[in-house]
C-alpha cells in the first residue's frame, strides 16, 4: 500500500491557536483512496524548518501533502521551502499573475506588489486551481514521489484537495464504504464488528464524535470489495434505528433530505440547548424548506408565556420533566403550525442537578399533534459537549420518528 504524510505550516498550528483540522480532513480523503497515512507532522512559518521537514517526510513515503503558507504575506514561506528542498527554481507564471490581478482588482485601489509571490510556480509542477480564494496549489513528480502544496484556509483547501485525488488515486484502487450512527455507544458497534466473521482483506475502523455520532469506515480493495459490502449491511441491519447513512453525512443532513421527501415541516422549543438544535438544521441550505422556526424558552416565563406550558405542570413535575417536555412541544406546535415538533429540556449543569434529576439529565419530546413520544437521556458531560450531544439528540429523535422507528 502506497504511503502518504502530511505536513500542516503555521505558527497558529503549531502554538495551538486553531485546530488542524485540514490533517484530520487530508488524511480522511487519503484512506478512502487507497494511502496509507504514516505521519502527520507541524511547523510553524520558518523556511528552513519547513525545508528540512519536506526532505525528511520524502523519505518515509510515497506522497507528502503540505498545507499552509502559500498566501502573498512575508510569512507565506512554502512555496521558497520546498522549491529549495527539491533544489528547483521558481518561475513567475504570468497567466496565473494576470488571474490573481483579475479576481482582487475590485478590492483594491492600487495592487500591493507582495500579490504577485502566489503566482510562483516551482519548474515543472501542475497547477491545482483554486476556485474560492486566490493562491493556486501545486503537484509536483519528484523521482517517483508526489507532493502536493495546498493553501490553509479549509474552505479553498478541501475543494482543491478533491480535484486532485482522482490523480493520486492509487492502482491498488481501494474503495471505502463510510456509515454514521447516532445513539449506540462505539464499543457496542466495535464488539457486533469484531464478533462477526470478516475476511482480513477489509480493514475496519471506528470513530466516535459526541455531537456526530459515530463513524464506521470499512476499506477495502477491489477485489473483496463485496466483502466489506456484506459487512456493512449486517451493521446497518444490526443497528437500524441507530443507522444515519452512508458517506459524508450528519443527523441534520439525514433528517433535512427525510423530510422533504415527505413533504414534512418541523419546529423546535428548546431550553437548555439555547438554540443549538436550530442552528443545526439551519447549516443545511435549503432548510427552510423543512424547518418553520423555533423559540428559546429557556427561563420558565418564556415557556408559560409563549409555548403555554401550564405553571402547574412546572410547580408539580418541573422544567426537566415528561410532562413539560410534552407542552413544550405541543405549544410550538401550536404556535408555528409545523406538521412536526420536537422539545427539550436538560440540566447542563455544572450546578442545578438533584439525586432524581442529575447533571446530565434531559427529556425530549417529538410530537405530530396525534402522538407525543417522549425519551429521557442521561449524558452527564462537560456543560457544552452536553448541549451539542442533546441538540443532535433531539435531531436524531424526529428523523426516527420520520422513518417510522419509534
Ligand atoms: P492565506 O492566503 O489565507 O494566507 P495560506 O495558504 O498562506 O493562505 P495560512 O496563512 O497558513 O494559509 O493559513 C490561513 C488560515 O487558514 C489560518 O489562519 C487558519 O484559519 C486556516 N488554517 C491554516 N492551516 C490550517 C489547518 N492546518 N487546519 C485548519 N485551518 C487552517
Ligand atoms: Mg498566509
Amino acid at each position: 500500500m502506497k504511503t502518504a504524510a502530511v505536513l500542516t505550516i503555521g505558527s497558529e498550528v503549531v502554538e495551538g491557536v486553531i485546530l488542524n483540522t485540514n490533517a484530520q480532513y487530508i488524511c480522511q480523503k487519503l484512506t478512502e483512496n487507497g494511502y496509507k497515512p504514516v505521519k502527520v507532522a507541524s511547523v510553524d512559518d520558518d523556511e528552513g524548518s519547513i525545508r528540512e521537514e519536506v526532505q525528511r517526510l520524502l523519505e518515509c513515503c510515497d506522497l507528502l501533502v503540505l498545507c499552509g503558507g502559500l498566501g502573498p504575506t512575508e510569512d507565506d514561506r512554502t512555496r521558497e521551502a520546498v522549491a529549495k528542498a527539491l533544489s528547483k527554481r521558481l518561475i513567475l507564471d504570468e497567466e496565473i499573475k494576470k488571474k490573481i490581478h483579475d479576481k482582487v482588482s475590485r478590492y483594491y485601489t492600487s495592487l500591493p506588489r507582495n500579490l504577485d509571490k502566489q503566482a510562483l510556480v516551482i519548474e515543472g509542477a501542475q497547477i491545482i486551481a483554486n476556485p474560492v480564494g486566490t493562491a493556486p496549489g501545486q503537484l509536483i513528480d519528484f523521482h517517483g514521489k508526489k507532493i502536493v502544496l495546498l493553501p490553509g484556509p479549509p474552505q479553498e483547501m478541501k475543494p482543491m484537495f478533491d480535484s486532485v485525488l482522482e490523480k493520486l488515486r492509487t492502482e491498488q484502487n481501494f474503495k471505502t464504504i463510510k456509515m454514521l450512527f447516532f445513539a449506540v455507544p462505539e464499543s457496542v458497534l466495535d464488539q457486533f464488528i469484531t464478533d462477526t466473521s470478516v475476511k482480513s482483506c477489509v480493514r475496519i475502523a471506528t470513530q466516535a464524535s459526541f455531537s456526530e455520532g459515530v463513524w464506521v469506515r470499512l476499506t477495502a480493495p477491489l477485489d473483496c470489495f463485496v466483502e466489506a459490502q456484506n459487512l456493512a449491511q449486517r451493521i446497518v441491519e444490526k443497528f437500524q434505528r441507530n443507522f444515519i447513512g452512508y458517506g459524508d453525512t450528519s443527523v441534520e443532513k439525514a433528517l433535512f433530505e427525510e423530510l422533504r421527501k415527505k413533504n414534512l415541516t418541523f419546529s423546535v422549543a428548546e431550553s437548555c440547548t439555547g438554540g443549538l438544535v436550530s442552528a443545526k438544521i439551519v447549516s443545511i441550505p435549503g432548510a427552510s424548506s423543512v424547518f418553520v422556526g423555533g423559540v428559546v424558552a429557556y427561563d420558565n416565563n418564556v415557556k408559560v408565556k409563549i409555548l403555554k406550558v401550564r405553571e402547574e405542570t412546572l410547580k408539580s413535575f418541573g422544567a426537566v420533566s415528561e410532562q413539560c417536555v410534552v407542552e413544550m412541544a405541543r405549544g410550538i406546535k401550536e404556535l408555528t403550525g409545523s406538521d412536526l415538533a420536537i422539545s427539550i429540556s436538560g440540566i447542563a449543569g455544572p450546578t442545578g442537578g438533584s439525586e432524581e434529576k442529575p447533571v446530565g439529565t434531559a427529556y425530549f419530546c417529538v410530537t405530530d399533534g396525534k402522538t407525543d413520544s417522549v425519551e429521557k437521556i442521561f449524558y452527564p458531560q462537560e456543560r457544552n459537549i452536553f448541549r451539542s450531544r442533546i441538540a443532535t439528540h433531539a435531531l436524531y429523535l424526529l428523523l426516527a420518528h420520520v422513518r417510522g422507528m419509534i
